[in-house]
């Protein structure tokens, strides 16, 4: 058991709590939370670790999406157009995946957990990410995709998905949590996706896919036209879109941790469907405003009860994984909405919103939540424990000591 104290603690709990003077006692989950007086009564004889003035602890960060196996990329792909950058990704893809070396990846994932990462869900296309993800101490869920629209294909593809998941289950540990991704609606045919929900009921396996990412999509998912069209006619001979959105939807149901990354174009009747589904949608902002220069209607989604959580998406559509440079960009996008409450909700997201989405029992500080958190620095003091939230936002790049599973990694 052991005990740290900090100037502040943020708790990003259901009530938003923030205690000053505060300390946490854990072992590798925590076992109790209050102020400095409180702990020290409690706990008399258990020596306490106090961190300097002006130190916070919160939640350790939680990249709820994230691709790590196109992370060389730094200049090769085109932005600004959604078909633009998928025909510049079909283009470098070969390239930037064979650059992508495990050294490289472990290099990125050292660098998130720098940067305040505790926990990721990592999108795996072709498992090339998959020994960097088991060397990190990193917590990483772990999501095998599956891509293909081929009618005639789908026997081998979903023979090759499932040697892919079996090889990534055999690996599974307490901070490595092997999950399913379907790619798209627009990709993925939907005998495939149904086999592969099939094994997430029957094994209880987290699951995400992407959905309604440019006004693209839109356009070919709900009337076979536009920019997509001539796109997957040259590739595939298609014509008409495999799934509609609701269609698509619908195929989720009675999965118990659900997620849907971007939904920028996502329609009101798709909004209450994944509501209905009680999943989570996953906000990439830097993404969004690169490919599409859209942005995620986060002020609609209260309406329909719906809790968004933060990623960075991977470093094809990305110039940083830092969490901290994530939660700048989405406070810069969102100008419409009262800076406070914002920086508090963006805080939320990238902790306990992005907890629900991969079904982890983290992204909060109380007891019996896994002893995940991060340690920083402020520099200077804050007067008014209101402003804590856009402060760490705005001031934090690196973090002094990063804590999983109750162990300093
Ligand atoms: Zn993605």
């Amino acid at each position: 058991m052991q005990i740290i104290s900090a100037s502040w603690i943020i708790t990003c709990d259901k009530n938003n709590s923030i205690i000053k003077n505060g300390a946490i006692v854990y072992d590798k989950k925590i076992i109790d939370i209050d102020t400095l007086d409180n702990i020290k009564n409690k706990y008399p004889k258990t020596k306490i670790k106090n961190l300097k003035e002006n130190s916070v602890i919160m939640p350790g960060l939680i990249n709820s999406h994230v691709h790590m196996e196109f992370s060389s990329n730094t200049t090769s792909l085109k932005y600004g157009n959604f078909i633009t950058w998928l025909n510049s990704v079909i283009k470098e893809r070969e390239n930037i995946s064979l650059k992508s070396t495990s050294k490289l990846i472990s290099q990125k994932l050292d660098f998130m957990k720098k940067t305040g990462t505790t926990s990721i869900g990592a999108i795996s296309s072709y498992s090339y990410d998959l020994q960097a993800c088991l060397n990190s101490p990193l917590n990483t869920v772990f999501f095998v995709e599956a891509i293909g629209s081929k009618a005639d294909m789908i026997d081998t593809l979903f023979s090759d998905f499932k040697a892919r998941l079996k090889e990534v289950q055999s690996h599974k540990s307490d901070n490595f949590i092997p999950a399913i991704a379907i790619h798209s609606p627009y990709s993925v045919h939907p005998f495939l996706i149904r086999e592969c929900l099939n094994i997430a009921r029957k094994e209880n396996l987290a699951v995400s896919s992407h959905f309604l990412e440019s006004p693209e999509e839109f356009e070919w998912l709900h009337h076979n036209k536009g920019a997509f069209l001539s796109f997957l006619q040259k590739l595939l001979g298609q014509n008409k879109a495999i799934s509609k959105p609701l269609e698509f939807l619908n195929q989720f149901k009675n999965i118990k941790d659900l997620s849907f990354t971007h939904c920028v174009e996502a329609s009101n009747n798709d909004l209450e469907k994944i509501k209905d589904l009680n999943a989570t949608i996953i906000h990439c902002p830097t993404s969004n405003r690169l490919l599409n220069n859209t942005k995620l209607n986060i002020e609609n989604l209260k309406d329909y009860d719906l809790k968004f959580s933060l990623g960075t998406d991977g470093l094809s559509s990305s110039n940083s994984l830092s969490m901290f440079d994530e939660l700048r960009n989405a406070l810069m996008i969102h100008e419409n909405i009262n800076l406070n409450d914002l920086s508090n909700t963006l805080l939320k997201s990238a902790t306990k919103n992005s907890a629900l989405a991969l079904g982890l029992n983290k992204g909060e500080l109380s007891q019996n939540k896994d002893a995940d958190f991060i340690c920083i620095s402020l520099p200077d003091i804050v007067l008014d424990k209101n402003l804590l939230a856009i402060n760490i936002i705005l001031h934090t790049k690196y973090v002094e000591n990063t804590i999983i599973g109750g162990k300093n990694v």
